[in-house]
């Protein structure tokens, strides 16, 4: 893993100066590099080790049948089998392609699952990143197609009609993976918990003093864990952000970035350089900070706005903010480096 993603990772802010436990119940925390990135839970309240082990064993299971760059995952055999036959796969990785295809159909193909053979192409995230060629990128382009992925809600089988054609769920298994911790938590009697998949943040249950959690908004433009602002959120809640520092590498002077745009086969370029959702549902949220990215300030404005619930702070490459109705009521700027865009 590249040093920046790593720095950005660790860096993912719950402000947590006013969040102790009782004096008898120190904070209980563990942190496991899985999903592709840092993943910390910490227990507030409540709950025991055996919890946090059965919320770790539940990464692993969902990285182990979703995971896009690891030998041998479910999701693997799904790519593999591609232009050949339909694969029997579990119950939580057909929901989690379902919701995925339902977020590319929405967005009408902006955010994209069968995006694979392009991330495959582009490597971002890894050591050997380069730029491929124009021809790789036009290849890899007739490759993706949301419409020629067929699923059978009965059998539970995926297929993948065109040989080449790729699965890549990036851009919401770990918001998935999220709402599992939050279940799991729930079951084993957790009061309240802090989740970090990587910088995707789910605060859950209330805080001691009752005060509202408070996360941090990255700064878009420094990996060292500086915020630019400050979201005050309510009981379980979902913090979701997808931006040009999480992976990135760079080739003569220029930045590129892990977002790809389903028209161009590049990174997405619109000028925006980090979404941040807050949700109930991290599963909704991580499908949600992708689509917007890759729509962009005016679409992305509308899609937000037809999940009722749900807010988003987005940041352009000239440090203005904008957010969405209602969420100037939970966000407070605190870098004056950046303004709020009216
Ligand atoms: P992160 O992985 O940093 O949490 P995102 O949730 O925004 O960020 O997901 C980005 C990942 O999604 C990429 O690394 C890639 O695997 C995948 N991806 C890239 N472009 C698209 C796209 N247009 N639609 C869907 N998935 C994408
Ligand atoms: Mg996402």
């Amino acid at each position: 893993m590249p040093a920046s993603r790593l720095t950005a990772l660790l860096c993912a802010a719950v402000l947590c100066g006013a969040c102790a436990r009782p004096a008898a119940e120190q904070p209980m925390t563990d942190s496991r590099y899985m999903l592709g990135t840092v993943c910390t839970i910490t227990l507030l309240s409540g709950g025991n080790d055996a919890v946090l082990g059965a919320a770790f064993a539940r990464l692993a299971e969902i990285e182990g049948r979703m995971s896009a760059n690891k030998t041998g995952t479910m999701l693997e055999k799904v790519n593999e089998a591609a232009g050949k036959g339909p694969v029997a796969v579990s119950e939580d990785l057909y929901t989690v392609i379902e919701r995925a295809l339902a977020f590319a159909e929405a967005s009408g193909g902006a955010f994209d699952p069968t995006v694979g053979p392009l991330v495959k192409l582009w490597e971002i995230g890894f050591d050997d990143a380069k730029v491929p060629s124009e021809a790789g990128i036009r290849n890899a382009l007739t490759l993706l197609g949301r419409k020629d992925v067929v699923l059978d809600g009965k059998a539970k089988t995926v297929f993948l009609k065109r040989p080449g054609m790729r699965l890549d769920l990036g851009a919401i298994a770990k918001g998935y993976a999220g709402d599992e911790v939050v279940r799991i938590l729930g079951e084993g009697k957790v009061g309240s918990a802090i989740v970090d998949l990587g910088g995707n943040i789910v605060t859950f249950g209330k805080k001691a003093d009752g005060k509202p959690w408070r996360v941090g908004v990255q700064n878009p433009f420094d990996s060292r864990g500086d915020y630019i602002g400050i979201l005050k959120v309510d009981g379980t809640m979902a913090v979701v952000t997808s931006g040009v520092y999480e992976r990135f590498f760079e080739e003569n002077g220029k930045r590129y970035h892990h977002i790809l745009d389903t028209t161009t086969g590049r990174p997405v370029e619109n000028g925006i350089v980090s979404v941040t959702i807050i949700a109930p549902s991290s599963f909704d949220a991580d499908g949600l900070s992708t689509s917007v990215f890759a729509l962009g300030l005016g679409k992305g404005f509308e899609f937000v706005a037809r999940y009722p619930g749900m807010h988003a702070v987005i940041i352009d490459s000239n440090s203005r903010v904008y957010l969405t109705p209602g969420t100037s009521t939970v966000f407070q700027l605190v870098d004056t480096s950046f303004s709020i865009a009216e």
